[in-house]
């Protein structure tokens, strides 16, 4: 189903899920209720037209996947910032299909690329969309996720999501609607999870086994992992970086132990686990070879600060060169780097 909704005099197209895929007759039955029930959960908008459409004539408007092992979908996200033209497509996502429903890991910054990714599972898949797993707050990762709770998904992530979400959502939306822009952001409506992990749970997609694992406070307070038993894949979020230059918004000392443990003896996982997707850059990479950049770019970030606070420099001396030598080692170094140093050097002022 399509419909173009119109807020504040912006008219787009939008996709509206549906939970299960229908014949047209079923889905021009339907169109009204699906329609009603949208705009009456959207203040401010309202309807010029609805349609039922087929997947087909859709194509063009899904993400771009890869089949990286049979059942196991990744998007790359853009490494890029919030810019207009990037969509707020800038985060890895995926789907991973059992044979009795389907998993979606995050969603996206807007509904225009949490749409996107549902069209991909469309194309992939006639399978109900089960789970909707969002890997941590930070908005590219998780502002899409309502449209996956329209597909019927229970929207699951760690206890932590919650209280962040509710906590951020509102200043990440005013935010992203004024970097994005009102196209880019149409529709966008963040929700909260439907349930928190506390710790280890594993749900099952049909002979799919998926191990979700809650971590302490690393690179936010609410990250979570997903391990595909089937592929032997780990899921990091933003626990893992590539090309894009790690952002620190939780504990560089939580972060720094979490991936020493696994870069150090990935055989302490219950599960065997071979390749991994990060939250952003190139997907899927070896594991756990592939956490080494992150913790490397960390560590030497913690050792710097560390010296920094007993030479006794003050935060602004220590931004003024602190990590400046891995520079030429990562993407938008200059967007995140000195907030970087900041967080750590207001967590490390206090040991
Ligand atoms: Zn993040």
């Amino acid at each position: 189903m399509v419909a173009v909704l119109c807020v504040a005099e912006l008219c787009m197209e939008r996709v509206l899920p549906q939970t299960e895929v229908m014949h047209e007759p079923v889905c021009q039955e339907r169109l009204q209720i699906v329609v009603d029930d949208w705009l009456g959960a959207h203040e401010g908008y309202t309807l010029e037209s609805a349609s039922c459409q087929s997947l087909e004539s859709l194509r063009d408007r899904a993400a771009a996947v890869t089949e990286t092992a049979p059942g196991h979908f990744v998007h790359e996200g853009r490494v890029a910032d919030f810019v207009p033209d990037s969509a707020g497509d800038l985060a890895n996502t995926g789907f991973i299909a059992g044979s009795s429903g389907v998993a979606v890991i995050d969603s996206g910054t807007t509904r225009q690329v949490a749409e996107a990714l549902y069209l991909a599972v469309r194309l992939s898949s006639t399978l109900p969309i089960t789970h909707h797993i969002i890997t941590h707050v930070h908005p590219d990762h998780s502002l899409g996720a309502e449209v996956f709770k329209e597909a019927g998904a229970e929207v699951i992530g760690s206890a932590g999501l919650r209280p962040a979400a509710l906590n951020a959502n509102p200043v990440f939306s005013d935010n992203l609607l004024r970097l994005l822009g009102p196209r880019a952001f149409h529709g966008t409506s963040p929700i909260t999870p439907d349930r928190g992990i506390e710790s280890a749970e594993t749900i099952n997609l049909g002979g799919r086994p998926l191990h979700l694992q809650a971590w302490p406070t690393s690179h936010t307070n609410s990250d979570l992992t997903v391990i595909d038993e089937n592929s032997a894949t780990i899921w990091m979020g933003d626990l893992a970086f590539l090309d894009h230059l790690p952002a620190l918004d939780g504990s560089i000392v939580g972060w720094i132990q979490l991936l020493s443990r696994m870069a150090g003896s990935p055989d302490g996982f219950e599960y065997s686990v071979s390749q991994m997707v990060p939250g952003h850059g190139k997907a899927p990479v070896e594991f756990p070879d592939g956490v080494v950049p992150t913790l490397g770019y960390l560590e030497t970030l913690a050792a710097e600060v560390r010296q920094s606070i007993s030479d006794g420099e003050s935060l602004t001396e220590a931004t003024k060169h602190i990590g400046k030598a891995q520079r030429g080692d990562w993407q938008l170094f200059d967007e995140y780097h000195l907030r970087n140093v900041t967080n750590a050097y207001v967590e490390l002022e206090w040991e």
